[in-house]
């Protein structure tokens, strides 16, 4: 759910967009001075603000600008005055829409739902893609550290996972027992190559449909394995 702040001091017009905000899903906080408006919209978690402009304390101005160092959430400043607007648009304070008061609930809402979709939007594609590699019906999320076959997410281990993950990197690549232990357990660690072994019997236990007749990683005999593409 989203949460919408309403900066405004004037008592019945916050009520007024809180009731048709709230009416429309969305989650409302409201402050009726400058100095807490302001207050909250640096340090609450809120996905837009509703601000208007004449404010008892810090006005929608100064706010506007102080949340512009700090934060990219949608601000939509509101006033009763014609000229407060194109002083918005003069001042390049980082608004992203202005509406003059009075103005219908119901275009606050559109506008709201129009910016929050927007700003989610502009998220979406700025968020890095998670790292996937994707093989025959073997999807592993490498971000996500999940591993699906067919679809169907399986839980492995750590080591498991990065067994698994080493050699789908590599296909057609033989390894041996010594080099796969020494890849994802490290050089100085205590065991030895028969570690390997149980692990990817393990792991072919969960990727496998057939475990005697393996499909994905191979038996190379007296070599190692190899995921086969
Ligand atoms: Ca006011």
């Amino acid at each position: 759910m989203s949460r919408v702040l309403i900066v405004e001091d004037e008592e019945a017009i916050a009520d007024i967009e809180k009731d048709y905000l709230e009416l429309s899903g969305f989650e409302v906080v409201i402050r009726s001075d400058g100095t807490s408006g302001l207050e909250a919209a640096l340090k609450e978690d809120v996905d837009i603000i509703i601000l208007d402009i004449m404010l008892p304390g810090v006005d929608g101005y100064e706010i506007c600008k102080k949340v512009r160092e700090k934060k990219n959430v949608p601000i939509i400043m509101v006033s009763a005055k014609k000229e407060d607007i194109d002083k918005i648009r003069g001042l390049g304070t980082g608004a992203d829409d202005y509406m003059t008061k009075p103005f219908s609930p119901s275009e606050l809402v559109a506008r709201v739902k129009a910016h929050l979709a927007r700003y989610e939007r502009l998220i979406t594609s700025t968020k890095p893609d998670n790292m996937v590699v994707e093989l025959r019906g073997i999807r592993i999320d490498k971000t996500a550290r999940r591993v699906f076959i067919n679809g169907e997410e399986k839980a492995f281990t750590t080591k498991e996972f990065d067994l698994l993950t080493f050699l789908a990197e590599h296909p057609n690549h033989v390894y041996t027992k010594d080099e796969l232990f020494k890849e994802i357990w490290g050089m100085d660690s205590v065991g030895d190559i028969a570690t390997v072994t149980v692990h990817i019997k393990k792991i072919r236990e969960k990727i496998e449909y057939d475990t005697s007749k393996p499909q994905y990683i191979e038996t190379i005999w007296g070599v190692g394995y190899r995921f086969k593409v």
